[in-house]
């Protein structure tokens, strides 16, 4: 398989910044993506995103697996 990650994207601005020319975007983590890693992510030389992202998740997956930092709404266990 050699198609580029569903989840890149390109922005301009981000993260406070931005810049002239669109950058590659992770839509899973939020943040730009490492030149290293861009080559996953557009799947060069024969690396798949799939595969060899540890950020990847398949794109039907709901947010079960957030890797952002969002605070969680599951505090029911709550010791008092
Ligand atoms: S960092 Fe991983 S999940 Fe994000 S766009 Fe690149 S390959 Fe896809």
């Amino acid at each position: 398989m050699a198609e580029s990650c569903p989840h890149l994207a390109y922005r301009e601005a981000g993260e406070g910044r931005s810049f002239d020319e669109p950058r590659a975007f992770c839509t899973v983590t939020e943040s730009f993506v490492q030149p290293m890693r861009a080559d996953i992510c557009n799947a060069r030389y024969g690396l798949d995103p799939a595969a060899d992202c540890e950020f990847y998740v398949e794109s039907e997956a709901g947010s079960e697996t957030e890797p952002a930092s969002e605070s969680s709404d599951e505090s029911e266990t709550v010791d008092r």
